[in-house]
C-alpha cells in the first residue's frame, strides 16, 4: 500500500457516501487486480505451397498473481478445423449453426485441415510436460512458476494453414491466401478468477496483455499486413516505405523476412496475399492507417473508406478516448469482419464497407484496449462496440450531407441503440441472461441479440438512467481507467457510478445476471378539480427510474421524475424543459400515484419515456392522451 492511498483512504473514512461515489481515483486502486504478462518472440519460416509453417516461439512470463502455478495452458486454436473437433460437434448439434461453418468442418480432409503440432516445449531450457487435448495444450510443471517470477518457455512447432471456415484460413470466399487470425500457440490468461483455457468452440478470445515481436519468411511476392508496426520497411517495399525512400529488398531464398513489433496487445493477426494494393493514410494527428485490398469491382468504395475511416478514428478518440497505438490497418480477408489489435480483417467486395469498417475498427477501444474476458462477458465487446459504431456512422452520415446535430429534446435525445435485438430476443421467450458465456448459448440467434442489441442498450439506456452527459464522461473515464487492463461487469458500472454519484448495482444484477425485463405503464390519468391524478404501475420486474412527460394543451411540457429509491440519489435535467423531481420510487412498489397541478382539461398527453432510451418491452402503454370527452371537461 502506497502513501498517497493511505492518506486518500484517512481522508474519506470521514467523509459521506455521496464523496466516496463521486471520487472515482481514490477508490481506484481497490478496483485494480494483478495481470500476468508474457512477451513473444516468434520466428515463422511459411511454405505457399504446402500451406504450413514452421515456428519457433520464445515466451517470457511473468508470473504476477499472488499463486505458484504448477501448469500452464497454451491455445491451439488451428484444431478446432478437424473432423470430430467440439467445434465441429457443436455446429452440427446447434439449433442454429452459423451458416459458414455448418458441417464443412466434418468433410475437410487431411490437407484441408488445421494443426499446431508441437514439436518440443522447454521451460527455462528443461523439457516439459505437454499434452495436445483438442484446441488445448496441457502443460504440467515439475517446478512451479512461483509468485513474481519470470520463466521463459521455448518451443519449436508446425501448423497447417486450415482452408477458410471461420475467421482465419487459407484462400477464403473472395480469393485472399491467408487470413491469419488464431494462428500461434497462445497463452491462455490467468487472472483473479483462475485458468481461462477455453476450448475454441465458436466465438471470442481473452488474452494475455504483452509485447510481440513477429520475424515472419514468406515468398517475396505476398504483401502482408496485420498487427504489429513493420521494422524494416526498407528491405521490404510494398508500399510500407514512405514515398522517396530507396527501397532495397532483401532476398533469401525467394523470401522476404518481414520483421514486426507490437507493445502492449494481446494478440496478433496477419494477412497475406500477392495482389493487394496497399494505400496509406496519415491522419492528422499522426496515426497511420492502412488499407490493404485486392483490385476489384469496389475498388472505388475501397478509395472512398480512406477519409471515412480517418473521421471515424477522430470522433472515437474524442467520444471514447485517445487511440494509442501509432497505426491501424484495414485488410480484406476473413469471412465477414472481425477485430484484431491495430486491425481488422473484412470482406472487400461488400456495399457496406463503412460499416463494417467502423465497427471492426471500434473494437480496438472495446476488445483491443479494454481487453476485457470476452468469453464470459461478450457483450461489454460487441455491445459497447455496436453502441459507438451506432454514434459514429450516424455522425459521418449528417457530416456528410453537411447537417448540423439536431437540437436536443425530449422525444430525441440520447440514442436507442441495440433495442431492435434486444427487444426480438426479450419477447422470445428464448431470452438468457447476458452473463451467459458466449459459446454456452443455447442459440446462436439468442447469443447475437445479447451481446449485441442488449450490450449495446447497456450503454444507450445508460444515458436514461444518470444522465447523457454523465455516461459520456463515463465512457471517457471507463477507457482511460481500464486501458490495458480486463476490465469487468462490476468495473464498468463503477466508473458510471463515480461519474454520476448513483449507486447503480441493481442495473447490472437485473439487466446483465437476469432476464427480468423492463415494462412501465400509465394505468390512469384522473381529473381532481384543480389537480390530476396520474397512476403509474411496473408490469414487469426491473425497476427503472422514471421520466414521465406531461404535455399540456398549450404546448408546454413538463418532465415529471421518480428515481429509484435505491438510486440514493437524482439525474440531473436533461433538457430545458421544466422538470418536477418526485419522491423516490421504491423497487418492492408495484404502483405510484403522482399528482400534476393543473386540471385534467389542460392535459393532452402523459408519456413516459418518450425519447424511447429506456428499453421497455410494451411500449404500447407507456402513453395516455386526451379523449373529447376528458378535453371538454
Ligand atoms: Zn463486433
Amino acid at each position: 500500500m502506497n502513501i498517497r492511498r493511505t492518506v486518500f483512504q484517512a481522508f474519506f473514512l470521514v467523509g459521506t457516501t455521496a464523496m466516496l461515489l463521486a471520487q472515482g481515483k481514490a477508490n481506484r486502486s481497490d478496483n485494480e487486480r494483478w495481470q500476468q504478462r508474457v512477451n513473444y518472440y516468434m520466428e515463422i519460416d511459411m511454405d505457399v505451397e504446402t500451406n504450413r509453417y514452421q515456428g519457433v516461439q520464445k515466451l517470457e512470463y511473468t508470473n504476477n498473481s499472488p499463486d505458484d502455478l504448477k501448469m500452464v495452458f497454451y491455445h491451439l486454436y488451428f484444431n478446432a478445423f478437424q473432423p470430430g473437433s467440439m467445434m465441429d460437434v457443436r455446429s452440427r448439434t446447434i439449433q442454429d449453426p452459423d451458416r459458414r461453418v455448418g458441417d464443412r468442418i466434418s468433410k475437410l480432409s487431411d490437407d484441408q485441415i488445421g494443426y499446431q503440432k508441437i514439436f518440443s516445449l522447454k521451460m527455462n531450457g528443461k523439457d516439459v510436460d505437454h499434452e495436445v487435448v483438442g484446441t488445448i495444450l496441457e502443460v504440467k510443471l515439475d517446478d512451479p512458476i512461483k509468485s513474481g517470477q519470470t520463466v521463459t518457455f521455448d518451443m519449436t512447432f508446425e501448423a497447417q494453414v486450415p482452408v477458410q471456415i471461420r475467421r482465419t484460413g487459407r484462400d477464403n470466399a473472395e480469393g485472399v491466401r491467408y487470413s491469419m487470425a488464431q494462428w500461434f500457440p497462445k497463452m491462455a490468461e490467468y487472472d483473479y478468477q483462475g485458468w481461462h483455457a477455453d476450448e475454441y468452440i465458436g466465438r471470442e478470445f481473452y488474452g494475455v496483455w504483452g509485447d510481440f515481436e513477429v520475424k515472419l519468411s514468406i515468398d517475396k511476392d505476398y504483401v502482408v499486413g496485420g498487427t504489429g508496426y513493420l521494422q524494416n520497411p526498407l528491405e521490404i517495399g510494398h508500399g510500407y516505405e514512405n514515398s522517396g525512400d530507396r527501397v532495397n529488398q532483401k532476398v533469401v531464398d525467394g523470401k522476404l523476412t518481414w520483421h514486426f513489433i507490437a507493445p502492449d496487445v494481446h494478440d496478433f493477426m496477419w494477412a497475406a496475399d500477392p495482389d493487394y494494393l496497399h494505400n496509406k493514410l496519415t491522419m492528422k494527428n499522426g496515426t497511420v492507417l492502412h488499407f490493404l485490398h485486392q483490385e476489384g469491382q469496389n475498388s472505388a468504395n475501397w478509395e472512398k473508406l480512406r477519409p471515412l475511416t480517418e473521421m471515424s478514428f477522430e470522433y472515437a478518440n474524442k467520444y471514447f478516448g485517445q487511440y494509442p497505438y501509432k497505426q491501424f490497418s484495414v485488410i480484406q480477408g476473413g469471412d465477414g469482419g472481425m477485430e484484431y489489435p491495430m486491425s481488422t480483417l473484412i470482406t472487400g467486395n461488400r456495399g457496406s464497407l463503412l460499416g463494417v469498417t467502423i465497427h471492426e475498427s471500434m473494437h480496438d477501444w472495446y476488445h483491443g484496449v479494454l481487453g476485457s474476458n470476452e468469453a464470459l462477458h461478450p457483450w461489454m465487446d460487441e455491445g459497447f462496440t455496436s453502441y459507438a459504431s451506432s454514434r459514429i456512422s450516424q455522425h459521418i452520415s449528417r457530416t456528410n450531407k453537411g447537417e448540423a446535430a439536431p437540437e436536443t429534446t425530449l422525444e430525441n435525445i440520447g440514442s436507442r441503440s441495440g433495442q431492435g435485438g434486444y427487444l426480438r430476443a426479450a419477447t422470445s421467450g428464448r431470452e438468457e441472461a447476458m452473463s451467459t458465456h458466449s459459446d454456452h448459448y443455447e442459440l446462436n440467434g439468442i447469443y447475437g441479440a445479447q451481446a449485441y442489441g442488449k450490450g449495446a442498450v447497456w450503454m444507450s439506456q445508460m444515458g436514461y438512467v444518470i444522465g447523457e452527459e454523465a455516461r459520456d464522461k463515463g465512457l471517457l473515464e471507463y477507457f482511460n481507467r481500464w486501458k490495458f487492463k480486463h476490465p469487468n461487469p462490476n468495473d464498468v458500472l463503477r466508473v458510471m457510478e463515480d461519474v454520476s454519484g448513483l449507486e447503480l448495482d441493481w442495473y447490472n444484477e437485473y439487466f446483465v445476471y437476469t432476464t427480468k425485463q423492463i415494462d412501465y405503464a400509465v394505468k390512469d390519468v384522473v381529473g381532481e378539480g384543480q389537480k390530476t391524478k396520474v397512476s403509474l404501475e411496473r408490469v414487469k420486474k426491473m425497476p427503472m427510474p422514471v421520466d414521465v412527460v406531461v404535455t399540456y394543451t398549450d404546448g408546454t411540457k413538463e418532465v415529471h421524475y421518480m428515481a429509484l429509491r435505491m438510486m440514493r440519489g437524482e439525474k440531473p435535467a436533461e433538457t430545458s424543459d421544466k422538470r418536477i423531481v418526485h419522491e423516490d420510487w421504491p423497487w418492492t412498489h408495484p404502483s405510484y400515484e403522482l399528482t400534476v397541478d393543473r386540471p385534467i382539461s389542460e392535459i393532452a398527453s402523459v408519456v413516459i419515456d418518450p425519447s424511447g432510451r429506456m428499453a421497455d418491452t410494451n411500449k404500447d402503454n407507456n402513453k395516455w392522451e386526451a379523449t373529447a370527452i376528458e378535453k371538454k371537461r
